[in-house]
This record gives C-alpha cells, sequence and structure tokens, in this order.
C-alpha cells in the first residue's frame, strides 16, 4: 500500500522540469460535445483498470516536455480549428506540478471553458490549491471518486484508504472557494447500500452531488485480468475486446 501524496513526489520529479511538464498527445476528442484535449504524464494513483500511469516507466520515455505557453497554444489553436469551446488536460493527473497547470490556466483564453478531471487527492491535501483554482472564472473541476468507500478506493487503487477522504475533501475545499466542480464516480463495483451511503455523504457537502455522474468503466481485456486477480465481480461494465494499442484509446 502507498501513500498518494508521497507518489505525487516522486513523479512529480520524473515528468516536471522547470516550469514544463510532459505531455505525449494534443487532440481533439468527442468527450462534452467536442473537447480540445492534452494528454499529460504522471499521476499519484495506481487504479486497477488505468493503463495510462504505466507510461511514466515505460522504457522510451514516453512524452516531452512543454511549457504553459506551449500547452495552451497547441489546445487554443485545436479548439478554434474544430470550433470547440471547451479545453481539457487529460490522461493522467493534472494537478501534479501546481505551477505549471495554474499558468496553462492563466494563457487560456477566457471565453474558452476549462474542465480539469482530477483525482481530487493534490485538492484534497491542501486548500490553497482551491483557492488558486478560484481566480479562473472559466474553469469546471470534476473530481473522479474512485470508489464509493475507504475499502473500495484502496482495493482500486492500491493506496492508502486516507485517500478516499482526500477526495472527498476536494470537494469540499473547492465549494469553500467557489469554485465550480461537480464529482463522478466509478461505482460499478460498489453495493447498492456502499452507493446510498455516498450519495447522502455527498449531499451533506452540496445537496446536488446527490446525483453525482457515474463513470462507466470500459473493460479492455486487461483491466477485466487485473479486475479478476483482485476478486472483483464485475456487473455492468461495457465490453471492449477490440483491443487497440493502449496509447491509441480514447
Ligand atoms: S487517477 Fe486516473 S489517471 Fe490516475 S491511475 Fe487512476 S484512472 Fe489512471
Amino acid at each position: 500500500m502507498y501513500d498518494p501524496l508521497e507518489l505525487s513526489e516522486k513523479v512529480e520529479r520524473i515528468v516536471a522540469s522547470g516550469e514544463k511538464r510532459k505531455y505525449y498527445r494534443f487532440r481533439p476528442a468527442f468527450y462534452y460535445g467536442g473537447i480540445a484535449t492534452a494528454d499529460c504524464v504522471g499521476c499519484c494513483l495506481r487504479c486497477l483498470f488505468c493503463w495510462s500511469w504505466h507510461i511514466v516507466t515505460q522504457s522510451g520515455n514516453v512524452g516531452r516536455f512543454y511549457s504553459p505557453e506551449e500547452v495552451a497554444r497547441n489546445l487554443t489553436s485545436i479548439a478554434r480549428k474544430k470550433g470547440f469551446k471547451q479545453i481539457r488536460i487529460s490522461g493522467n493527473e493534472p494537478t501534479l506540478h501546481r505551477s505549471h497547470l495554474l499558468k496553462v490556466l492563466e494563457f487560456i483564453p477566457k471565453e474558452i471553458r476549462f474542465i480539469l478531471e482530477t483525482n481530487g487527492i493534490l485538492i484534497g491535501h491542501d486548500p490553497s490549491y482551491a483557492k488558486e483554482l478560484s481566480r479562473f472564472p472559466h474553469l469546471y473541476v470534476r473530481v473522479s471518486l474512485k470508489g464509493v468507500c475507504h475499502e473500495d478506493f484502496t482495493q482500486l487503487t492500491g493506496a492508502k484508504p486516507e485517500g478516499f477522504n482526500l477526495q472527498l475533501r476536494a470537494l469540499e475545499n473547492l465549494i469553500e472557494k467557489s469554485v465550480d466542480c461537480f464529482p463522478a464516480v466509478m461505482a460499478d463495483f460498489s453495493s447498492q447500500e456502499e452507493i446510498k451511503k455516498l450519495r447522502h455523504r455527498l449531499k451533506e457537502i452540496r445537496q446536488d452531488f446527490y446525483d453525482f455522474e457515474e463513470e462507466e468503466l470500459i473493460l479492455y481485456p486487461f483491466v477485466e485480468e487485473n479486475l479478476k486477480k483482485k476478486g472483483f465481480i464485475i456487473k455492468d461494465a461495457k465490453l471492449r475486446h477490440n483491443h487497440k494499442s493502449q496509447l491509441g484509446q480514447e
């Protein structure tokens, strides 16, 4: 079992260099009705169903370092060419290397919405992160909870159970600083009873969080294998056996 905060420091040493951060791809994507997407390298969790954190350790050194200006320029250019009104950083965890992310946000034109997809660990750990994010009115934060309780969180991520609290605290910190946000939850493996408990817990943070977004698990063969090894019972996950090269997946 690992501490995601310690891991974030280790990974950051690999994926950050001065103001630059590593990315492996810039692309238009169909999510949210069309969005310009930058895929970054490096995460502070190790989810069983995720392939992307592996690329930090892949030989051949995936990706290269980009300055905040370059990231913003690439994203804005894709958005303008495609007529998109939204931009995001995805692929791994965008909140690693905080000063880089904040600079990217400064360079993104205010008429374009920035969707920050995060596991919430770093925002939950340090309330000043939410305060800094509150400077950007064009920002929307989607906090993706891994499981519905401490136990699920540890089983799905291999991280210490306290990490689940950090995810919830991220939502609290963001609300506290009036940052637009909403939870998404990977609940495919959880009992109805546990899901209901989480709904009530989230409702205490904000009324409409009761109806959180449910994240869909895509059951790639490696995911299925990892989950079975851990004894998970998969109920309604979407099957996809047409397994493309991992870096080519959406
Ligand atoms: S938090 Fe997201 S990027 Fe990180 S390992 Fe989990 S699914 Fe992958």
